[in-house]
């Protein structure tokens, strides 16, 4: 039997691979093209010992799938990081971190973590706090929409759900900026549901496993991949096995330099028997960076300094900034001609995701007190003494000016 189902799994790989090409003949195309492919399945089951071939073919992917389980798994028993968020099931604890970790690092995101949980030990408190606090605490991490969507789903969690924070995966994705991949992930994390976790690691490991060669920015890669995570869980164990599917992209079978030599998936996974790991996932970049110019102009008048809330539906939504003039250089603006200037920064740069800033700053000392008023009013901005501004919930590129060129 063992080798009917080995000569199977080799007859279906090989009619694959002709009939596709070489770049297409990967295990994954192989477990998937009796499904996909009527006229090819109609062939076998022309006679009963095809139909003997295609039961064999299922259960040898089956085997497959809970062996890359299962290695997986004692991967991650004898490599997983300790985390403090790891061990603990409460899915209030399990939400921050992985709203803090989207688009950080561990090694970044820890200490927000851990500053969170310790000035708002349950969602309670974060519901209680004001935006402005709850920003200056995430100051540093960028992406501020995630702070304030944290500070909205803490709200909402107390009101419609009795400050009890939803482990189940459909109502989880009711809340605000909890998508697929957060919601798969407190829900199997806490209570062990089903559904597989798809972030970057995942997509990674899965590409290269099993050479999917799909866009993984195309809603087909996103199915296909969805259908193969969900596929490869294990029964009764999915809150292990997606932690672990996750730690070994973040570990192993990282983006540059997979630890390849060393690996308990050498012998079966496709992108190293082909050199394809520099090219999976396929991730075909289509935005264009922006590039902006801004002067921010810094009004002081003796200790007292003028900013702004920005109020515009944008990034730093409720953070502080100064009065800011973009894409024109304010010394060749007239009124820039008169202004006395006390300092110029040099130029930071600072990127975003879909932008380039380069961003200067000019201190401007007023001497008159009504002159400031003036300006005050004119340009919409708020006073504060110097020593106020510390508090405030900053975007990183101020706060990086200020404790480097202000105080
Ligand atoms: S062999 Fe290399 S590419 Fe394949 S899973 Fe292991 S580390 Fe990743």
């Amino acid at each position: 039997m063992a080798i009917l189902k080995l000569n199977w799994y080799l007859v279906v790989k090989r009619s694959s691979c002709s009939f596709l090409g070489e770049q297409e003949c990967s295990p994954y195309k192989s477990i998937r093209w009796l499904s996909i492919s009527p006229s090819y399945s109609r062939l076998i089951f022309t006679n009963f010992f095809s139909i003997t071939l295609l039961f064999c073919s299922f259960e040898q992917n089956l085997l497959n799938m809970s062996i890359f389980a299962d290695k997986l798994i004692l991967w991650y028993r004898a490599n997983q990081r300790t985390l403090p968020w790891r061990d603990n099931p409460n899915p209030y604890f399990i939400w921050l971190s992985e709203i803090i970790l989207q688009q950080t690092r561990v090694v970044q995101g820890l200490p927000y973590y851990l500053r969170f949980v310790e000035q708002f030990p349950t969602v309670q408190d974060l519901a209680k706090a004001e935006e402005s606090e709850v920003l200056r605490l995430w100051q540093g991490l960028g992406y501020y929409s995630r702070a304030r969507n944290l500070h909205t789903t803490a709200k909402m969690v107390c009101e419609k759900h009795k400050g009890i924070f939803p482990t189940q995966y459909s109502e989880l994705l009711k809340l605000k900026g909890i998508g697929t991949y957060t919601a798969a992930a407190i829900a199997s994390f806490s209570t062990g549901e089903r559904v597989a976790v798809l972030d970057g690691n995942v997509f990674r490991v899965l590409a290269r496993n099993f050479g999917i060669f799909e866009d993984i920015g195309s809603g087909k890669a996103k199915k296909i991949f969805t259908q193969t995570a969900q596929e490869l869980l294990p029964e009764g164990n999915s809150a292990e096995y997606n932690q672990a599917v996750m730690e070994f992209g973040a570990l192993h079978c990282k983006p540059v330099n997979p630890d390849c030599p060393n690996c308990i998936f050498q012998v079966s996974c496709y992108a190293f028997a082909h050199k394809k790991q520099q090219e999976l996932p396929v991730k075909i970049k289509k935005t264009k960076i922006r590039i902006r110019q801004f002067d921010y102009l810094v009004w002081e008048h003796e200790d007292k300094v003028l900013m702004k809330i920005r109020k515009e539906k944008d990034i730093w939504q409720g953070l502080y900034d100064f009065d800011l003039v973009e894409n024109m250089d304010f010394f060749e603006t007239d009124f820039g001609k008169k202004m006395e200037i006390k300092s110029v920064s040099p130029i930071f740069a600072h990127i975003l995701t879909h932008q380039k800033l380069n961003v200067r700053f000019v201190r401007l000392e007023i001497k008159e007190k009504a002159v400031f008023e003036q300006i005050k009013a004119e340009k919409g901005l708020q006073v504060f003494q110097r020593t106020e501004i510390e508090a405030l919930p900053k975007p990183i590129l101020i706060a990086n000016y200020l404790a480097n060129h202000f105080f």
